[in-house]
């Protein structure tokens, strides 16, 4: 079906990206909350209505470990991006309090099963394959958001910075540098994908800005350095060895999607009951307290 702005009513904000701000809305006509998205773009109707189309193939989309799609439109400039409502937010946000072994591997077998979905089924790359675009639910499910489906809105986005956080594989960086596009393949994911899930073990950007003295000495690191390792006291061989399989610099060694798929990792999370709700509920009481915290260090005391 068609959404259009008049039939949304507009409630709290989100979060915001590089490209615009994320809105929990309702749509009134059937009652579902959806997260909006509004990525501002300077550009005539013809293009905007190419974007719109391309997007089209999102309704295609539909999978356990995707967020789901329900349309997209424009006013003036803005493409409004509608999708499901992800009510624990992104996984960014929920680390602060730990991701145990069988937690994390469930976390990985969604996003390897979403990714090889894009690929199989839609000939799609993510290209974006980071925390902030892994949601959760209170149910406990783990889907990706904001794969790149439209060649003319990524055009279209204005590269601001690369720089802070990237999960650029080494080849992307050395890519760009040379101004030689076109070197991202399907392995690139794979690499992105192996530093999200150190940064879920970690609970932090293994990379972190407060290390170098620039972004250019940042990605200098991930290109030359030695690629980073989950933790030896937390996880066990068998998930520093998957992950390890994503990390290898040349993109030719990586491994494929099937084989981390068959690795004793997955295989393990296959076999186990996880569960995900009460980590999703401890992971939200945490983030809360933070929250408070941080609120409480900003008001003045009183006198
Ligand atoms: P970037 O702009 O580099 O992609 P980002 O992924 O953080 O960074 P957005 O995609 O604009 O930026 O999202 C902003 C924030 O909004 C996210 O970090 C996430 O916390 C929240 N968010 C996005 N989509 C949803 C959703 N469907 N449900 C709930 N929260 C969401
Ligand atoms: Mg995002």
């Amino acid at each position: 079906f068609d959404i259009n702005m008049e039939q949304l009513q507009l409630n709290e904000e989100l979060g915001k990206g590089n490209y615009g701000t994320v809105k929990k809305v309702l749509h009134k006509p059937t009652n579902v909350a959806m997260a909006m998205k509004e990525i501002r773009l300077e550009l005539d109707d013809a293009k905007l209505n190419a974007i719109i189309m391309e997007l089209d193939i999102l309704h295609r989309a539909v999978a356990p470990e995707i967020v789901e799609f329900y349309g997209a439109f424009f006013i003036e400039s803005c493409v409004y991006y509608c999708m499901e409502y992800m009510d624990a937010g992104s996984l960014d946000k929920l680390l602060a309090a730990g991701v145990p072994e069988d937690v994390l591997a469930r976390i990985a077998g969604c996003m390897v099963r979403g990714l090889k979905f894009l690929k199989d089924e839609l000939q799609i790359i993510h290209r974006d394959v980071k925390p902030t675009n892994v949601l959760v639910n209170k149910k406990g499910e783990i889907k990706l958001c904001d794969f790149g489906v439209s060649g003319q809105l990524e055009k279209s986005l204005a590269k601001t910075n690369i720089g802070c956080q990237s999960y650029m594989a080494p080849e992307r960086i050395k890519g760009e540098s040379q101004n030689n596009l076109g070197t991202y393949t399907i392995s690139s994911d794979v690499w992105s994908l192996g530093l999200s899930m150190i940064e879920i073990g970690l609970g932090k950007y293994p990379y972190p800005p407060e290390t170098y003295s620039n972004v250019f000495a940042q990605l200098t690191a991930i290109v030359h350095g030695d690629p980073p390792s989950l933790p030896e006291d937390n996880y066990s061989p068998e998930a520093r060895d998957w992950v390890a399989q994503c990390l290898v610099k040349a993109p030719d060694g990586r491994a494929t999607y099937q084989q981390l798929l068959d690795h004793p990792f997955l295989q393990q999370d296959k076999k186990r009951k996880v569960d995900m709700v009460s980590w999703v509920e401890r992971a939200l009481e945490v983030r809360a307290e933070q929250l408070a915290e941080a609120l409480q260090a900003q008001t003045p005391r009183s006198v």
